[in-house]
């Protein structure tokens, strides 16, 4: 039986992070260990010299929390989020 081409599915969920600006150390273990990719350092600073990331590529967070996991600061966290529902309430730290 041949190949037949099927549409993609749809997302269900989609990620979402939240990053506490002035907790974050700028040691970038978010960043390298995004599995993604997804994360960048902002050029601007935080309170104390630092570059925190911020989500560069929105669609391709998967909301995994690995960020969440290997940040020692406890500055981020990655949620999953459901396609079409509700924002979560938290709200991103950054200015
Ligand atoms: S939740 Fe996962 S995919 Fe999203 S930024 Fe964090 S590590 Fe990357
Ligand atoms: S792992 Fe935490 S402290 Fe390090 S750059 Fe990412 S948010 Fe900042």
């Amino acid at each position: 039986m041949p190949d037949v081409p099927t549409a993609p599915k749809a997302r269900k969920f989609r990620g979402q992070v939240f990053i506490d600006w002035d907790r974050c150390k700028g040691c970038g273990f978010c960043v390298d260990f995004c599995p993604p990719k997804v994360l960048a350092f902002s050029t601007d600073y935080n309170s104390h010299g630092y570059h925190p990331p911020f989500l560069a590529n929105e669609e391709g967070c998967t909301g995994c929390d690995l960020c969440g996991l290997y940040c020692p600061d406890f500055a981020i966290f990655g949620v999953r989020v459901p396609v079409g529902g509700e924002e979560p309430e938290l709200a991103s730290a950054k200015p």
